[in-house]
């Protein structure tokens, strides 16, 4: 008889899972506590002059060289591929910094980013120490033994002769955005060589983004059982009962499985749980979240009102830039994704489409109030030593975990990857073809990263 799977969360993750699973043979039901499937992967429906257009809103672009599994899904799913320019404008009382090597703020921060410089150089060389150069093209690959896994970033930056004003100033404004928070003391130094490489802090980049909005990726996925989707079904409960589970919703509905992939946040896991194990509590109950921390992307307005933005820059900003962060006087960090800056399909819609996080000012023409608990988990050295425990509690008793607090950063391709390894550890294969060397490898290290070896599948 065909096992029936039920996935609880319907991210990327679980949806990566659910679709994983369905290709190889497995019935499988997919429960979403929200209207849509997506979870941070959310599309907006934006009123615009003579209707509406459809943009990603928090997840909106993905650093092309690490992203290699989630790019053959949307090569696979017909799902357009657009390049995309990044760039950032931070606003502090005294000017503003965007990037240019021309602003006032830059010239100021000059020897510190000479220093930053140095120190980006001496952390490529410890990791080069420690980690092959062949594994370095990978979001994936990191040695156990590397002891920058275990200094901060910030600590480093110390020692370097950076200033704290210069991590304030510069380095949170840019990089919230990536981290999702702004309390980023406690980000091991390993990563530095990494983070230039997706968001260089002195230049702009590129990255990729979809031609549409994410809820088409989400759909074709899931079109071949989109009857055995069921949004608007929060999980409360998993039971163990003759052998089965039966999972029970917030509206008292019941549904029966053989097994269990919870796709969702630690939290929702734990508290579904009918008796956890010592070791289920300790991991689900320590796993921290951004919003653990630091509120500030926790809750956020979708807007157009341009007021926001500085009136000198305001057309600059609305046309050339993707996020616009500001430091007002009291030292509060508000940040805006510039949406309309940013997808292909929504450039040229004539609406100033603004996501704004922390809002410190009053904002008018708002679309929508939105708050995310736990949107994603925070980096640090607690989150990867408990998503290496992990690996004890894959599988055990008919349940396996993805998502992002199984993953080492928050990332799609992370949590997609991290959705497929959970489905091949069901027996799923891995369902892309084995020609893609990069690919194959980050599978095989994510595999490494959350199942013990005794466990593991050759894909
Ligand atoms: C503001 C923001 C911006 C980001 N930008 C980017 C970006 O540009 N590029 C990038 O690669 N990554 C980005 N990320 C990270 C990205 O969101 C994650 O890597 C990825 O989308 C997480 O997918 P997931 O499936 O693991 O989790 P989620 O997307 O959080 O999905 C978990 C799902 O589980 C559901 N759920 C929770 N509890 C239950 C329950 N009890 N029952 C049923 N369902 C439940 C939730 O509703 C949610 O839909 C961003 C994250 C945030 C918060």
């Amino acid at each position: 008889m065909t096992e029936k799977i039920a996935v609880v969360g319907g991210g990327i993750a679980g949806t990566g899972a659910a679709w994983s699973l369905h290709r190889a043979g497995y019935e499988v039901e997919l429960f979403e506590k929200g209207p849509a499937l997506g979870g941070n992967a959310k599309t907006f429906r934006w009123t615009v002059e003579g209707g509406h257009a459809e943009s990603p809103l928090l997840v909106v672009a993905w650093p092309q060289m690490y992203y290699h599994n989630y790019e053959l899904l949307l090569h696979e799913l017909g799902v357009g591929i657009e390049k995309l320019p990044i760039s950032y404008f931070v606003q502090t009382p005294e000017g503003h910094f965007c990037q240019d090597g021309q602003t006032a703020l830059q010239q100021r921060f000059s020897t510190e980013f000479r220093r930053w410089n140095k120190l980006v150089t001496f952390v490529t060389k410890v990791n080069d120490f420690f980690l092959p150069k062949s594994k370095h093209d990978s979001l994936y690959h990191f040695s156990y033994f590397n002891p920058l896994n275990f200094i901060p970033l910030y600590w480093m930056a110390r020692l370097f002769g950076i200033s704290s004003e210069f991590w304030d100033t510069i380095f949170v404004p840019i990089h919230c955005a990536s981290f999702i928070t702004t309390s980023m003391r406690g980000v091991p130094a390993v990563i530095l060589p990494l983070l230039e490489s997706i968001v260089p802090l002195e230049e702009p980049t590129q990255m990729g983004t979809w031609r549409g909005a994410p809820r088409q990726v989400f759909d074709r996925m899931t079109a071949p059982f989109a009857h055995k989707v069921h949004t608007d079904h929060e999980i409360t409960s998993v039971k163990r009962r003759n052998g089965r589970f039966v999972i029970g919703d917030a509206r008292g509905r019941t549904y029966e499985a053989d097994k269990v992939v919870f796709a969702c946040d630690a939290t929702s896991v734990l508290n579904a749980l009918e008796s956890p194990s010592w070791l289920q509590r300790r991991l689900f109950g320590n796993a921290l979240y951004v919003d653990d921390v630091d509120p500030t992307f926790s809750r956020f307005v979708v807007h157009s009102d341009t007021s926001i933005l500085p009136e000198k820059n305001r057309q600059r900003i609305l046309s050339d830039f993707n996020t616009y962060s500001e430091i007002n006087e009291a030292g509060a960090l508000e940040c805006t994704f510039v949406i309309s800056a940013q997808n292909p399909s929504i450039k040229d819609k004539g609406v100033p489409m603004l996501v704004t996080f922390n809002s410190q000012k009053a904002i008018d023409k708002v679309q929508k109030r939105i708050e995310l608990p736990h949107p994603t988990h925070e980096v640090s050295l607690r989150n990867l030593v408990i998503m290496s425990m992990m690996r004890f509690l894959q599988g055990k008793d008919g349940m396996y975990y993805c998502g992002t607090f199984t993953t080492p950063e928050g990332g799609h391709d992370l949590s997609f990857m991290s959705g497929l390894v959970a489905a091949h550890l069901i027996g799923a294969p891995y369902p892309f073809a084995r020609d893609n060397p990069l690919a194959v490898a980050d599978f095989n290290q994510m595999q490494r990263m959350m199942v013990r070896a005794t466990a593991r599948q050759p894909i």
